[in-house]
């Protein structure tokens, strides 16, 4: 029997590649007889050519599909709206600037039939592409998360991976308002398996992602899957609370000896070191208010403008 596998590719200002992608892609399933491939591309809110390319793309060929945002909703949300909309017995999810090399495909199949139900690739940390900047924010990224979430990602974790269709349902139901996939497909469960791989160097136009961004996207993913920074509150609360016990025998004792403590310096390094905490602490809670917040509304995950799946 003829499989069906879906090939998600979220798309943002990728106009001189997505031609070369969706080629490339299916010069892989035409040497491979027993499976059909489903092409989604999904238009994260382009401003260039990108949305026009893909149209031609799909007047040509049945098999090319897409589905255009109102506006710029992240490559994640990008990607739910994919699964909802894919029909394959498997689905692969890759970046459309022929950074995850299409032939890689094979291997991802061929890890599926023999049972893996997720098989993602991570980076192998050999930098090519990447600057000592960027590297050093990837670290932080990761290490960010491992230390405070309750799943373990690997380092370089990627988007690159092919699901089966249990995972692409057990996924479905997630109505989070920051998605992140790559720690929510850790977090499901299934026999999941990593291999890692050396990322080739972006065809054509620029990354979406700026350095910046990452720390505030780590942040992002980090409390979206974990509550432990709400309880660090609660450890230097005692921390310091003991502390300051300690300060007790010492104003006694020079309450006894009459011993005038000068303490102008001492007095306001205390008020400015605990105000900053306290504005610190305030924060996370702000934070996760705020997420609660947004949660709250119920607001779409992504608005489509247009799309040729019914
Ligand atoms: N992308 C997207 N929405 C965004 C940012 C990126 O759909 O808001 C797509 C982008 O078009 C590409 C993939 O996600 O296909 C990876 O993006 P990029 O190459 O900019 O990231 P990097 O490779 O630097 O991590
Ligand atoms: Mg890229």
């Amino acid at each position: 029997m003829i499989k069906k596998i879906t090939v998600l590719l979220p798309v943002l200002n990728e106009e001189e590649n997505v031609k070369l992608i969706c080629g490339a892609v299916k010069s892989i399933f035409e040497l491979k007889a027993e499976y059909k491939p489903e092409i989604i591309f999904i238009d994260d809110g382009s401003t260039d050519c990108t949305l026009n390319n893909i149209i031609e793309l799909s007047a040509s060929d049945p098999g090319v599909h897409y589905i255009s945002f109102s506006r710029n909703f992240g490559k994640d949300n990008a990607i739910a709206a994919g699964l909802v909309k894919s029909t394959g017995d498997a689905v692969i999810t890759m970046d459309a600037d022929m950074q995850h090399a299409p032939f890689l495909i094979n291997e991802l199949i061929s890890h599926w039939e023999k049972g893996h139900e997720v098989v993602s690739y991570y980076r192998e940390d050999k930098n090519k592409h990447t600057g000592f900047l960027s590297h050093f924010y990837s670290a932080a990224f990761y290490k960010l998360i491992n230390l405070f979430a309750s799943v373990k990602l690997e380092k370089g974790l990627s988007d690159f991976r092919i699901m089966d269709r249990k995972v692409v349902n057990a996924l479905s139901s997630f109505h989070e308002d920051t998605l992140f996939f790559r720690g929510m497909i850790k977090w499901v469960g299934f026999r999941q398996l990593s291999l890692p791989y050396s990322p080739e160097e972006r065809h054509r136009g620029k990354t979406s992602y700026k350095r910046r961004m990452l720390l505030k996207l780590a942040i992002h993913s980090v409390m979206s899957f974990s509550t432990k920074p709400l309880s660090l509150a609660i450890y230097l609360g005692f921390f310091f609370s003991f502390l300051s016990l300690l300060y007790i025998p010492y104003a006694l004792f020079s309450k006894l000896h009459h011993i005038a403590v000068s303490g102008w310096a001492s007095v306001i390094v205390t008020i400015a070191f605990f105000g900053g905490l306290n504005l610190m602490i305030l924060g996370i809670v702000g934070l996760y208010l705020g997420k609660t917040f947004m949660q709250g509304k119920g607001r779409p995950l992504y608005i489509i403008r247009e799309s040729n799946i019914i």
